[in-house]
């Protein structure tokens, strides 16, 4: 064996290595409201121990030889501790203070903002199916909780903030949005199984995507679906179209990101622009 081979050898071997630990990335650990805790829970020696949260089963990646728990930090969590199940014992995590910034918008159809009984009930029996979808745990091997951009466009307003329709408070965005044409194709950004689509008062048309492991993506406001619930997606595939059906100002996509049923920011999981 030449000495050139063997460079050109150890180097093919220590690239593929690298691809494989990047295939396998764990998120940056953003320990905050809306974020994603990563805790260390033991060796990959052994199976990977009953982990949970909030009694709600947790994500499991191994690197470098431990498993993780990928926690999703719900936003309404207080600065200081919260702790995760695994096994018998408790581990906890320090939580840091984020200050999410204030959003004030302008509704003309005051429906959506004071909507009627008949809404109401309508808006109540789509929360049932919207949290289900959310809110599901499908056992599967993770491979990883990194995204492809599902539609390209400026993120026009982010995760987390508070927001007033109307002067009136409501619940803080729990998505990123994405400013896009009406039409503009959006692909699924992991392979996945769509666990609903619908046309729902508040999100317009919408789909969900279950990518495994509680791991689960929200798309809102499309003109168009593409996909039908129980169908496999791989990345890349088309699901629907930019649109601008539901309580919206103008088209964009509403994305979401979900772990253990908790609404996580998106920005943490896709590329950065
Ligand atoms: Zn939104």
């Amino acid at each position: 064996m030449t000495r050139q081979y063997r460079a050109l050898l150890r180097w093919a071997l220590v690239s593929l290595l690298m691809l494989a630990e990047m295939a396998f990335a764990l998120p940056e650990h953003s320990p905050w409201p809306g974020g994603i805790a990563i805790v260390d829970v033991g060796s990959a020696d052994q199976p990977p121990p009953p982990v949970s949260f909030q009694d709600k089963p947790l994500l499991m990646m191994s690197r470098n030889d431990r498993w993780h728990a990928v926690v999703g930090i719900p936003l309404d969590t207080k600065s200081g501790g919260l702790s995760i199940r695994v096994g018998d014992n408790t581990i906890s995590i320090e939580i840091v203070p984020h200050a999410y910034r204030e959003q004030r918008l302008t509704v003309k159809n005051k429906s959506y903002v004071t909507p009627d009984q008949a809404q109401l009930d309508r808006i109540a029996r789509e929360r049932k199916i919207i949290d289900a979808a959310l809110g599901r745990f499908r056992i599967t091997t993770a491979a990883g909780i990194e995204l492809e951009t599902p539609v390209d466009g400026p993120r026009s307003s982010s995760f987390g903030l508070r927001r007033f329709f109307n002067e009136q408070p409501r619940s803080p965005h729990k998505g990123m949005d994405i400013a896009a044409n009406e039409g503009t194709p959006i692909i699924a950004p992991r392979a996945g199984v769509i666990t609903a689509t619908g046309e729902f008062f508040f999100n317009g048309n919408t789909v969900i995507i279950d990518h495994g492991q509680g791991f689960v993506t929200l798309y809102c406001h499309l003109s168009d679906i593409a996909v039908e619930e129980g169908q496999a997606v791989s990345a890349g595939e088309v699901i629907g179209a930019v649109g601008a059906t539901g309580r919206v100002t103008g088209p964009h996509l509403h994305f979401g990101s979900y772990l253990n049923g908790t609404a996580v920011d998106p920005a943490i999981l896709l590329p950065q622009l």
